[in-house]
C-alpha cells in the first residue's frame, strides 16, 4: 500500500468519526475558537435512523448551536404522534396496553427553556453537517487529489479510515487509509489531541488497548428500516405512538415509528445466529414479517435497509490514553441498551463536557491534566446511565415474560443449542429445532390461550395489567437523570452540604428533576429579562448567561455589597489567571423600579450583566429559593453550565486567596482545595 507523507502541519484537535458525537464536538470546539478536523471512514453518512429520542439536556446544548434546537422542534413530528408506547397482538389487532410517556410538566418549560424531541439520528446528522458548513467547514473527499496531503482545519474528510496511531512527547500521528483510483492508499495526519468518536466498535479504543467492562452481548437484533405511508396514515388515525411492541403467534417485534406522517419506520426483531443468517432477512422476507406484525398487507411497503446489531451494556475502563492526548467520547467510551434513549444523549453531553476543557488547554488557560476531570466526571455518568438503561431494558422484557415469552429463556435455549447440538447437528436441523422451539413459545399468544376464560391466560393478563398499573414497563423519560445528573468529583469544589449527598443509584422509574446548586449540578433554569434589553420584554434563560463562544466562567450574585466585594475579587483573580469571567447580578422582580446598574459597584470591570428574574406567578419561588440559597450566596458556573463552586454566604475573610484556590482547582492548576 502506498503511503503519502502528511507534511508538517499539526492540527490542535483531530476527531475520528463523524457520528452525532464527533460532529457536535467539532461544532462546539469551533465555536470556542479551537481549530479541528474530522476523519470519517465512510464516503457518505449513514441513513439508518437509529437514535430518535433527544433528551432535554441535549436539546439545551443544541439551543446554543445557532438555531439547531428550533429547527429540530419545527421538523420533528407533532408530539401527539409519538407520546405513547403501545403493546398489541398486531398493529390492526387488539391493544394490550397503551402507556403515555409524557406528563403535563413536560410541556410547560418550567425546568428547562426547551423540551425533549423525537427526531431521527440521520436527520440530526444532516442538520449538524449544515451547521458545520455554515461555520466554514468543507465536507467531502472525492474532489481531493491523492497528492493533497494536508488535512486542513474546518474539514470533514470522508472515506478516510483511521487504521493506526503513533504518539510521542510532541503529539499524535494518525494513519488513515482511503481508496482512490482503484487502490488503497495511506496518509499520515498529525495533531496535538486525538478524539475517538468512532462508535461502539471504536478502532481508536482498540488501538489504545482499552478494555470495556460490563455486560456483553445482551441481545442480537436485526433492524429493518422501511417506509409505508399506508401504515403511517393508518396509525395516525387509529393508534399514534412512538414504539409498538407486537406479540403474536407468527412473529414478535418492536416497531419504532420514526415519522408517522412520512411513513418512516424501523422494525427490531431478535436475531439468533449462526442458526439464523443475515441472508434469511432478505427484503422480501422482511416484508412478509412486517405484514404478519401489521396484521395485513401494505401496498406501498419499501424496505430500505436491513442491519444486524448487538446490544451491550459496557463502559470503557479508561476514557484517556497517552498522557491525555487521546480521548474517547460517545459510543466509543460507552455502549448501552437503547432503552430510555441514553446512548447518543450521553455522548453529546460527553462532547459538551470535553469541549471547554480542551479549549482551555489549547488556549493556555489550563494544563492538560484538567482533561483527567473529563474522565472522572463522564465515566461516573456513563456507569450510572449504563445501569439505568440496563434496568429499563429489563423492564421492557417484563412484558413478554408475563406473556410466557421470557426473552432470557429464549437466549438461554439459543446458547444451549450453540453449546450442545451446535457441533453435531447440521445447521439446517439446528435451525428447524430453534424455529420449532420459538413457534411453541409464540403459541402462548394464541387467542385460545391468552383470554380471560383460560385460567393461564387470565393469570398472564392480570400480571400484564399489574406491570402497567405499577409503571414497571419500559420508560422513555427520566427527568431526574436527564437534567439532574451531577458530577461528584472533577473540575469543581464541593461544599459541606453537597459532599454528603453521594451518587444515587438508578431506580429505573421516572423521577422528577429537582433544581439544585450543589457543585457539579447544571445551573437551574429560570426566566429572566436583561436590564440592557428591558424595553424589548424579551425573555432569556439563566442558562443564556453562560457564553458558548469562549471559555468564560460566570459568577451569579445578588445586588448586595458583600457580593459585590466577592465579585470584584473574582474579577481580579480571573484577570491574573487570564480566564474570562462574567458577573451576573440577579435582581428580584419586585425591585424593577429601583435598579441601579451594577457597573459602578463593580468598576473598573466591564463584563457584567444585570438580570431581572421573571416569576411565573407571585407564588413561584424566587431565584435564590429555587437554588435553596439565600441572596447572600454566589454561584460560580463553568462554561458547560455546570456549577463549579458556590458560597452560601458572600462573606469571606480573604476572598482573593479563597477564589484563587477555587479557580486553581477548577482549572486543573491544583488537584485539591486545601
Ligand atoms: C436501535 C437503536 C436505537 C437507538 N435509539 C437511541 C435514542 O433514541 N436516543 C439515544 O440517545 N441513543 C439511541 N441509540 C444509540 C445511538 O444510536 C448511539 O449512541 C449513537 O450513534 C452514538 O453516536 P457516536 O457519534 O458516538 O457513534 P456513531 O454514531 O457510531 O458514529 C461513529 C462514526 O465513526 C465512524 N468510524 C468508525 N470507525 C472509524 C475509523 N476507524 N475511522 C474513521 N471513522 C470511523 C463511523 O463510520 C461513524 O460514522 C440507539 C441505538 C440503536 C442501535
Amino acid at each position: 500500500m502506498s503511503k503519502i507523507n502528511g507534511g508538517d502541519s499539526v492540527l490542535p484537535v483531530l476527531i475520528v468519526g463523524a457520528g452525532p458525537v464527533g460532529l457536535v464536538l467539532s461544532i462546539l470546539l469551533t465555536k470556542l475558537g479551537v481549530k479541528c478536523a474530522v476523519l470519517e471512514k465512510n464516503k457518505a453518512l449513514s441513513k439508518h435512523p437509529q437514535a430518535h429520542f433527544i433528551n432535554n439536556r441535549s436539546m439545551e446544548v443544541f439551543r446554543k448551536i445557532n438555531g439547531l434546537a428550533d429547527e429540530i422542534m419545527r421538523s420533528q413530528p407533532p408530539v401527539e404522534f409519538w407520546r405513547k408506547f403501545i403493546y398489541c397482538t398486531s398493529l390492526t389487532g387488539p391493544i394490550l396496553s397503551s402507556v403515555d410517556q409524557m406528563q403535563p410538566q413536560d410541556f410547560d418549560r418550567i425546568v428547562s427553556p426547551v423540551s425533549v424531541a423525537h427526531f431521527s439520528q440521520y436527520k440530526l446528522t444532516r442538520l449538524l453537517i449544515k451547521q458545520l458548513e455554515n461555520i466554514g467547514f468543507r465536507i467531502g473527499s472525492e474532489e481531493l487529489s491523492p497528492d493533497v496531503v494536508r488535512l486542513e482545519e474546518h474539514e470533514v474528510l470522508m472515506g478516510h479510515e483511521c487504521t493506526s496511531i503513533n504518539t510521542n512527547d510532541h503529539g499524535v500521528t494518525v494513519t488513515a487509509s482511503f481508496f482512490r483510483e482503484g487502490k488503497y492508499m495511506e496518509k499520515d495526519f498529525r495533531c496535538d489531541f486525538l478524539i475517538g468518536t468512532d462508535g461502539a466498535g471504536s478502532t481508536v479504543r482498540k488501538l489504545m488497548a482499552i478494555d470495556m467492562s460490563g455486560e456483553k452481548d445482551l441481545q442480537k437484533l436485526i433492524s429493518v428500516h422501511f417506509m409505508s405511508q399506508d401504515l403511517g396514515q393508518y396509525l395516525i388515525n387509529e393508534r399514534p405512538g412512538m414504539l409498538f411492541f407486537i406479540f403474536n403467534t407468527e412473529a414478535i417485534g418492536v416497531l419504532v415509528a420514526h415519522d408517522l406522517k412520512q411513513g418512516e419506520f424501523v422494525l427490531q426483531v431478535p436475531f439468533y445466529p449462526p442458526q439464523q443468517k443475515l441472508e434469511d432477512f432478505s427484503f422480501k422476507m422482511c416484508e412478509r414479517l412486517i405484514f404478519k406484525l401489521v396484521g395485513r398487507e401494505l401496498a406501498d411497503i419499501d424496505v430500505m435497509d436491513v442491519k444486524p446489531w448487538v446490544m451491550h451494556a459496557e463502559v470503557a475502563e479508561s476514557f484517556l490514553s497517552c498522557n491525555n492526548r487521546i480521548i474517547l467520547a460517545g459510543d466509543a467510551a460507552h455502549r448501552f441498551p437503547p432503552a430510555g434513549g441514553f446512548g447518543m444523549n450521553t455522548g453529546i453531553q460527553d462532547a459538551h463536557n470535553l469541549a471547554w476543557k480542551l479549549a482551555s488547554v489549547i488556549n493556555g488557560i489550563s494544563p492538560p491534566s484538567i482533561l483527567s476531570t473529563y474522565e472522572m466526571e463522564r465515566s461516573q455518568i456513563a456507569n450510572f446511565n449504563t445501569a439505568l438503561s440496563l434496568q429499563n431494558f429489563k423492564a421492557a422484557m417484563a412484558v413478554p415474560a408475563a406473556l410466557g415469552l421470557d426473552p432470557a429463556i429464549a437466549n438461554a435455549v439459543h446458547k444451549t443449542i450453540n453449546n450442545t447440538v451446535g457441533s453435531i447437528l447440521p445447521s439446517e436441523l439446528q435451525r428447524a429445532f430453534l424455529d420449532g422451539i420459538f413457534s411453541i413459545g409464540r403459541a402462548q399468544l394464541s387467542d385460545s390461550l391468552l383470554n380471560e376464560n383460560n385460567p393461564l391466560g387470565s393469570r398472564r393478563l392480570a400480571k400484564l395489567r399489574q406491570i402497567f398499573e405499577e409503571g414497571k414497563s419500559l420508560q422513555l423519560q427520566f427527568p431526574a437523570e436527564d437534567l439532574g445528573f451531577r458530577y461528584h468529583k472533577g473540575a469543581l469544589v464541593s461544599d459541606g452540604d453537597s459532599l454528603s449527598s453521594a451518587p444515587e443509584t438508578p431506580t429505573g422509574r421516572r423521577r422528577d428533576y429537582i433544581p439544585s446548586t450543589d457543585p457539579g449540578s447544571r445551573l437551574p433554569h429560570t426566566n429572566i429579562r436583561l436590564l440592557s434589553k428591558l424595553s424589548s420584554r424579551e425573555l432569556f434563560s439563566t442558562l443564556d448567561l453562560v457564553s458558548s463562544d469562549n471559555v468564560e466562567f460566570l459568577l451569579v450574585i445578588a445586588p448586595i455589597e458583600e457580593s459585590y466585594v466577592l465579585a470584584r475579587a473574582a474579577f481580579k483573580v480571573a484577570e491574573e489567571l487570564k480566564v474570562p469571567l462574567k458577573v451576573s447580578v440577579m435582581w428580584p422582580e419586585q425591585t424593577i423600579e429601583g435598579i441601579i446598574r451594577s457597573e459602578t459597584a463593580l468598576s473598573p470591570w466591564k463584563n457584567i450583566v444585570d438580570a431581572v428574574e421573571v416569576k411565573r406567578s407571585p407564588s413561584s419561588p424566587s431565584w435564590w429559593d429555587l437554588c435553596r440559597m439565600t441572596d447572600r450566596g454566589a454561584i460560580l458556573v463553568r462554561p458547560d453550565e455546570h456549577i463549579a463552586w458556590r458560597a452560601k454566604s458572600g462573606t469571606m475573610n480573604d476572598p482573593i486567596s479563597e477564589l484563587k484556590k477555587i479557580f486553581h482547582v477548577v482549572l486543573g492548576l491544583q488537584s485539591s482545595y486545601t
